[in-house]
């Protein structure tokens, strides 16, 4: 049963943004299941018109693929599929990071929550501040729980919502790259650089797409959010596009670094989500540039 209950599938035509598809560089789809780093706890819903998906993480060390995978569909059409871990005995409870995506079209934002608390990775265009507020309710909390909110970059199909959201997280800081603040359309955004630890994430300086492009990993959940430093259209993971990076090979400088990374989820900015051994399909990816 290995393997077959990744929630993304194989079709994801309706992702595919209006520029970041137009070239035919190779995709480097994720591995199969292996041997398994990270406990996970995977729930699907949908919920509106965003398609949301959260996840439970947790840095538990396994090396047997011994899950029990149970899909059904509620009463309201919500299908969950639930991912539990039987046989590893002394198996912490999840660290405590949860995900969740707000899937807008064509560009994705994310929340992370520990606890009651929520960071938001990413506006999408503007007016998503509704959208990304159905998935902080999706995961019980609302914008009065968010404190951090951070921008990959200052295109505007990222930093879009910045001033609706930061209207609603009125207790939030934003932060983004320094090189990007300039051009992004919000006063009060506060420059973040590689190496700073914010709410347990670590800043992660990869410019290239644009000057001041930040992301940001959890190292003990294994997971990235990306931004546009990579992307992970057609369901596997692509590159730096030459035609929408202020510098490729600085872009491409920054992928490789990516691929240095542990990580298990790789959360991009434009494609679905990866959740199951991402770091592998990066690094096959930057292999090659
Ligand atoms: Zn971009
Ligand atoms: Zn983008």
């Amino acid at each position: 049963m290995c393997g077959n209950h990744r929630p993304d599938g194989s079709t994801v035509d309706h992702h595919h943004g209006p520029h970041h598809h137009l070239d035919e560089r190779p995709v480097f789809m994720p591995a199969v299941r292996g041997p398994r780093q990270w406990r996970r706890r995977a729930f699907l819903g949908e919920l509106g018109k965003g398609t949301m998906a959260f996840a439970v993480l947790a840095p538990a060390f396994i090396t047997a693929c011994s899950d029990d995978a149970d899909t059904g569909s509620s009463a309201d059409g919500t299908t969950t599929t639930a991912t539990t871990t039987t046989t590893n005995e002394g198996v912490s409870e999840p660290a405590g990071l949860r995900w969740a995506r707000t899937d807008l079209g064509f560009v994705s934002a994310y929340v992370l929550a520990r606890g009651t608390e929520a960071a938001i990775v990413d506006t999408g265009v503007a007016g998503s501040a509704e959208d990304i507020g159905a998935t902080l309710a999706a995961i019980g909390l609302g914008y009065a729980d968010v404190a951090h909110v951070f921008l990959t970059h200052l295109h505007g199909d990222h930093a879009g919502s910045i001033g609706e959201v930061m209207a609603q997280a009125t207790s939030a800081t934003a932060y983004a790259g320094e090189a990007d603040i300039g051009g992004i359309d919000f006063d009060a955004v506060t420059a973040t650089a590689d190496g700073d630890e914010i709410f347990g994430l670590e800043v992660i300086a990869t410019p290239g797409h644009t000057a001041g492009h930040i992301s940001v990993i959890d190292h003990d959940a294994g997971l990235l959010v990306a931004g546009d430093a990579i992307n992970t259209l057609d369901g596997g993971v692509q590159g730096p596009n030459p035609g929408f990076s202020s510098d490729i090979e600085v872009a491409n400088a920054s992928a490789r670094r990516l691929a240095q990374l542990s990580f298990n989820t790789l959360l991009a900015g434009h494609g679905d989500p990866i959740e199951d051994m991402a770091d592998t399909a990066v690094a096959a990816m930057a292999a090659t540039l």
